[in-house]
């Protein structure tokens, strides 16, 4: 039986206003089971009308306190509902279901996080000519619009979502069209907990059609995007027409770097973690692990062993790795493995599918590839698939080298017990992130988040995050 999901628009539930629908299909066997509605401009406008009108109503009017209030209560209902939400998106993102918990659990934080921090962001006072008083208040932006990518649905429409409401805006939400039902489900929640309606507004759809509606709508005042580069360059673009800023968060390209002196049984196991968690479908994935040459060898038959090892099936079972998304990125990722060995790669282990992994399922079993060229895309771009690439270096300026030798800048760790090394090295790499002996990929609610280079620009998760959602209006005041 295939439900029928609806868009939210000013507190109801409506269709796309054409009538037409996408269909969801579950990653574990390629089976439609749901469908959504397939949004046009008209419907973003009907959004954006609807989010003006609560920016200037009972949403605008509302305290800081009463914001923070609202969004706790969100954030008690998500751990409330916890199991209903995390199995919905198991299914529909296609992620082990254990994987799917802590999303779920991490979306909750954001709106605690939010909550707890909505009357706190304080504006400033500023010294200036004699008998003034002047001060820089942080007003919201308005109405803001927010592309979610499917690789992290809950998560990542928390980190936004939470922020930009604490602050007081009103948002137009487009998530991927394979990946809505959490956003939706969660959004219906925010209504049991007291947001008016109008607040918060859900456009399903595709993302030539409702995406680009969104990033062009002349009534946006601030888009936040995550999602591949080629998509946010379009959207900084469409949103560049109506001077409206942006936030952009377009993936990754990190390095895990072993030197000879890291405690491998503390780094092993979260090198592979970082390329296998949630298929590799990470902006943050550890999908390049640098080894220092002197351990080559030995950390390359380590993890030979833990890749093997690895079970892939459906999200359902608790495995090690789920499906990809869709087809059309097990095509892509696969084009890409087989282009990187027809370059002269080798596969050094491949993980395990398991038997009741339906035929028609999008399953990509973890690989791990030595000899990958250094200017092919395997080792330069964003595989988003669980590949992961080995290259042997010699001391810290060819470590850094390396590192620093692609287009993206998003999050790097580096394992070592020097810490005077760690701490060169974390000033030499150029990421937004740098972890030492650890590594967080999508975690970390508290510490800011963003890129550097290719990877985009802004910072979302932590106050910074927040402060992203507000903007400065400065009052002058000549007193006498
Ligand atoms: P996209 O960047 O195209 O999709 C991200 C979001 O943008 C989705 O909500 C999508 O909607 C929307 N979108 C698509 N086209 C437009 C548009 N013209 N205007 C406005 N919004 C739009 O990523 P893909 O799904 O095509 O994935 C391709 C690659 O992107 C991946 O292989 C990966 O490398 C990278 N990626 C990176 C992510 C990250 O976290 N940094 C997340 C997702 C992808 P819809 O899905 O409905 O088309």
């Amino acid at each position: 039986m295939t439900t029928t999901y609806l868009n939210l628009i000013d507190g109801q539930p409506v269709p796309a206003s054409t009538g037409l629908t996408v269909d969801v299909i579950d990653p574990a066997d390629g089976e439609r089971f749901a469908t959504l509605p397939r949004s046009t401009a008209a419907d973003v406008d009907a959004a954006v009308a609807a989010a003006r009108r609560a920016f200037h109503g009972p949403w605008g009017r509302m305290t800081a306190t009463e914001r923070g209030r609202v969004l706790t209560r969100l954030s008690q209902l998500i751990t409330q509902h916890h199991a209903e939400l995390a199995e919905l998106e198991s299914r529909d993102a296609g992620k082990p279901i254990q994987q799917a918990r802590v999303d779920i659990t991490a979306c909750a934080r954001y709106f605690e996080y939010y909550g707890g921090a909505a009357d706190k962001l304080h504006g400033e006072t500023i010294p200036y000519a004699a008998g003034s008083t002047v001060m820089a208040l942080r007003v919201p932006h308005g109405v803001t619009g927010h592309i979610i990518p499917w690789n992290y649905p809950a998560q990542i429409y928390g980190r936004s979502v939470g922020g930009a409401l604490a602050a007081g805006n009103a948002c137009v939400v487009k998530p991927a069209e394979d990946a809505c039902l959490t956003p939706l489900r969660i959004s219906a929640l925010a209504l049991d907990a007291g947001l008016p309606p109008g607040a918060l507004n859900i456009v399903c759809g595709l993302g030539i059609e409702a995406g680009a509606a969104l990033a062009a709508h002349p009534g946006i005042n601030h888009i936040s995007f995550t999602g591949s580069t080629v998509t946010g360059t379009a959207v900084a673009q469409a949103a560049a027409v109506n001077h409206v800023p942006v936030t952009l968060e377009l993936g990754g390209k990190a390095p895990q770097i072993l030197f000879a002196d890291a405690d491998l049984d503390a780094a092993l196991p979260v090198v592979v973690n970082a390329i296998v968690q949630n298929a590799g479908q990470t902006c943050s994935a550890g999908s390049r692990v640098l080894i220092e040459r002197g351990i080559y060898d030995q950390v390359l038959a380590k993890l030979k062993a833990r890749f093997e090892a690895l079970r892939t099936g459906p999200g359902a079972g608790a495995p090690d790795c789920g499906p990809l998304i869709n087809r059309k990125q097990l095509e892509r990722v696969q084009g890409k493995l087989d282009s990187a060995r027809a370059a002269g790669a080798e596969v050094v282990a491949r993980a395990q599918l398991l038997a009741e992994a339906p035929k028609t399922g999008f399953y990509f079993p973890p690989a791990l590839l030595a000899g990958v060229p250094l200017d092919h895309e395997v080792a330069q771009d964003e595989v988003f698939g669980p590949v992961l690439a080995a290259f042997a270096f010699d001391g810290e300026d060819e470590a850094a080298q390396l590192a620093n030798g692609t287009p993206y800048g998003l999050t790097a760790a580096v394992w070592t017990r020097d810490g005077g090394r760690a701490l060169r090295m974390a000033h030499r790499i150029e990421a937004g992130q740098v972890f030492i002996n650890n590594y967080g990929a999508g975690g970390g609610i508290e510490l800011p988040f963003g890129g550097m280079k290719h990877s985009g620009y802004g910072r979302e998760k932590a106050l910074e995050g927040l402060k992203s959602f507000t903007t400065l209006k400065t009052i002058a005041i000549s007193h006498g």
